[in-house]
């Protein structure tokens, strides 16, 4: 099979290896779509804490079932479905609490091991998820990344009277504003200092101001009539982000933090979060159950088709340009998910 395969930071070869074998237990999936995460950049380049190489990334990915290994059950051969990319430990203390998303030796399938940037991928059976009829294998490729937002909203205990601010408008910003919706929030409003994407979040009828203009806070206190968020996602990672999430958000508001600061650290005004009593809530990838309430959110999403679900994804390339792909998600001139087709 063909297969990208990061050989060392900055590196990628596309090669022909053997396909994977999948052992008890495990599933064979025949990738259709992977998408590029921001967080294949850090892979990339190295600055991923949990990375290695060599390793095929990519974790966000839609497929088909193409072999099943011995014991597995309840999985038909050829279906077609989104893959969680998470393997637990099941021992650890955050195993043994119910919280096994964050496992203390949590397998990130395309970050610490082998993903979906090739014609077939194994994972444990407990990761696949079959889809129906009417979720396109494009939007199940986009998955993983929506489960990152309805963690983060769940995380941020939303409810229906929340008034919400998002900090940043790349892809998982723009999932936890449709996400926030979908939910019901009172209200949703994004912050993104880029035009571009400004313009992806307003295309999707969601209002993006630009918080470098003058009285971008007005504008955002006017837009909570005056009384503040009640919860705010930062996902952009960086001081900036943090500065307005600690201004705009309401008394005693919520601020769930996911994005991870390009130079391993941001800053925050503390003595801001104890006048106001602010919650900053902690945000890492997703649930089991979450996977499925976030499967059954985009088949509902894409039946009713009131959100342009294909609009969220900018471009389909082949395995070959990934590299330069990846390039592009980096420079930021790519404003929505660009998939890779494998095959
Ligand atoms: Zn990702
Ligand atoms: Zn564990």
């Amino acid at each position: 099979m063909k297969a990208a395969v990061l050989k060392s930071w900055k590196v990628i070869d596309i090669e022909e290896t053997d396909a994977p074998i999948p052992g008890p237990g495990e599933v064979l999936i025949k990738v259709s779509f992977t998408g590029i995460c921001g967080s294949d950049v850090h892979i990339f380049n190295g600055t991923n804490p949990i990375a290695r190489t060599p390793v095929i990334p990519g974790h966000e990915f839609s497929g088909r079932v193409a072999a099943l290994g011995e014991g597995v059950s309840g999985i038909e051969h050829g279906i077609r479905a989104a893959i969680q990319p998470l393997k637990f430990c099941g021992t650890c203390t955050a195993c043994k609490r119910a919280a096994s998303h964050v496992c203390e030796r949590l397998i990130v399938i395309g970050v610490n091991q082998d993903g979906g940037f090739a014609e077939h991928v194994v994972v444990p059976a407990e990761c696949v998820f079959p889809i129906p009829d009417t979720l396109s294998d494009e939007t199940a490729a986009l998955a993983e990344p929506f489960s990152i937002a309805t963690h983060s909203l769940n995380r941020g205990l939303i409810t229906q009277s929340d008034r919400v601010l998002i900090i940043g408008a790349g892809p998982i910003g723009l999932y936890c504003a449709l996400t926030a919706h979908y939910m019901g929030a009172r209200s949703v409003q994004i912050s993104e200092p880029n035009p571009k994407r400004r313009a992806v979040a307003d295309a999707l009828g969601i209002s993006a101001i630009d918080p470098s203009q003058i009285g971008a806070l007005d504008q955002l206190a006017k837009a909570s009539n005056g009384e503040g968020f009640d919860l705010v996602v930062e996902t952009s990672g960086t001081t900036g982000g943090f500065e307005t999430a600690t201004q705009a958000a309401s008394v005693q508001g919520r601020i769930v933090t996911l994005g991870f600061p390009s130079e391993g650290h941001s800053q925050i005004h503390i003595t801001r979060c104890i006048i106001k009593e602010l919650s900053l809530i902690g945000s890492r990838v997703c649930t089991r159950s979450e996977f499925r309430d976030t499967l059954d959110m985009l088949t509902t999403m894409q039946e009713r088709g009131d959100v342009d679900l294909e609009g969220l994804i900018s471009s389909i390339r082949p395995l070959s340009e990934l590299a330069a792909s990846i390039v592009d998600v980096e420079r930021g001139t790519e404003t929505a998910k660009i998939l890779i087709k494998p095959i």
